[in-house]
């Protein structure tokens, strides 16, 4: 493995202090106007408090009250007494030879989540977490060893973005001509945990991102990627409205129920009726079928065949991903040659059927790869040892 370009590593408390302040990011328009009038702002004036204030966070990236200049001198220290404009704090950033960024976040309670910044050609991919570890144990993936300490807060998730567009410098500078280009012109929803099992935050936080006044990332810029909870993929639909990834990865529910258990809940016709739905329900185009490749697995030319079976009548196009290998993992990646002659086989079926290239192999920044140094601190010493001498 390659030695990363650069690594900073910041200086910061092991343990954030417990704030008395009310933390304005993540907050949706509704919260944060509801928390303006019971901290006393005057009923009449609190929409278009909201409305100054979202613009300075959102929009301008301020973090300090006092810069808020069309606030009243003493309106700013009335906010600053009250709340506050917090982000997670970057512990360690690590930079891949390919230009992939991966960010170690510490949010409250001393816990840690993983963000990576992807640049490519013509846009940059955030891949941000909903929660820090994750309750499903799929058996491929990294993330899944790990248990779930918690659900990211709304804020949490927004913050993963700021704390991007913060370290990229994509704020917009007072009086510049506007930029159009967007360095994190995409967010998706693929790192730690899953998104479905946290949906009233990951909604709000959404929210805050699409909205135009601020972020301002549009619905179809945003792709959430479940491992297939079912009753939340109409929620999802008409709640958020974005872009849908599925992590499908195999074609026989004896298969699946071993790489993704929660299969064992709601197996694939299920999944797929769910899938069917989704479409028509978000207005969208079609849905992203995330299939790993795992050596001997799920690989096979009737793995293909029948995975286009599957998804007739679907709106879809297929993500095939290169398995990611991790410390003491029993899988392997599919040859090349296989990943090709399965692509092959999907695309004459008239799908697309892109083959994703990894990134950040080298920071351990890939799919599936993510996990927190802190929590892994929390394993027992024999699977520590294990997985050094793996
Ligand atoms: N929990 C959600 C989102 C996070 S995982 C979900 O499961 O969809 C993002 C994608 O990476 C999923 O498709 C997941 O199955 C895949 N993945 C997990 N571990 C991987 C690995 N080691 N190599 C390649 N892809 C992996
Ligand atoms: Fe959780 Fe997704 Fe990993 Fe499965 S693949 S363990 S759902 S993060």
């Amino acid at each position: 493995m390659n030695a990363p370009i650069s690594q900073d590593y910041l200086t910061v408390p092991r343990k954030l202090p417990l704030s008395a302040l009310t933390n304005i990011v993540g907050l949706t328009r509704d919260q944060l106007r509801d928390a303006l009038v019971a901290a006393g702002t005057p009923e009449k004036q609190a929409k278009m408090r909201v409305g100054q204030i979202w613009q300075w966070v959102y929009h301008w990236g301020v973090r300090d009250f006092a810069q808020m200049t069309n606030l009243a001198k003493d309106y700013r220290a009335f906010l600053a007494e009250r709340f506050e404009i917090s982000v997670p704090e970057i512990v360690t950033r690590q930079v891949s030879a390919d230009g992939t960024r991966k960010y170690l976040l510490r949010i409250a309670g001393g816990h840690e989540v993983e963000t990576v910044y992807i640049p490519e050609e013509s846009r940059g991919t955030l891949c941000i977490s909903s929660q820090v570890g994750c309750t499903l144990t799929c058996s491929f993936c990294h993330t899944g060893t790990q248990k779930l300490v918690r659900n990211l807060t709304a804020g949490e998730i927004v913050g993963q973005v700021m704390v991007a567009r913060d370290d990229l410098g994509e704020w917009p500078q007072p009086g510049a001509p506007k930029d159009e280009t967007r360095l994190v012109s995409n967010v998706v929803l693929m790192g730690m945990g899953e998104p479905l099992y946290n949906f009233d935050n990951v909604r709000d936080a959404m929210k805050v991102v699409m909205d135009g006044e601020g972020i301002s990332l549009s619905r179809r810029r945003i792709t959430l990627s479940t491992s297939g909870i079912v009753p939340e993929i109409a929620k999802t639909a008409e709640e958020i409205g974005c872009l849908l990834a599925v992590s499908f990865h195999a074609t026989t529910d004896e298969t699946r129920n071993k790489l993704v258990p929660v299969n064992k809940k709601w197996n694939i016709e299920t999944l797929l009726g769910a899938l069917r739905e989704y479409p028509r329900l978000s207005n969208s185009e079609r849905i992203t079928f995330e299939y790993v490749m795992l050596d001997g697995v799920n690989d096979s030319d009737a793995d293909a065949r029948r995975l286009v079976r599957l998804i007739q009548g679907i709106p879809a196009k297929i993500n095939l991903i290169p398995f990611n290998e991790w410390p003491g993992v029993e899988y392997k990646r599919s040859s090349w040659e296989r990943i090709e002659a399965f692509a092959d086989i999907v695309h004459k079926a008239g799908y697309a059927s892109p083959i994703r290239t990894p990134r950040g192999e080298d920071i351990m920044a890939a799919c599936g790869q993510l996990k927190s140094a802190t929590e892994r601190g929390r394993k027992s010493a024999a699977q520590i040892a294990a997985e050094a001498s793996a």
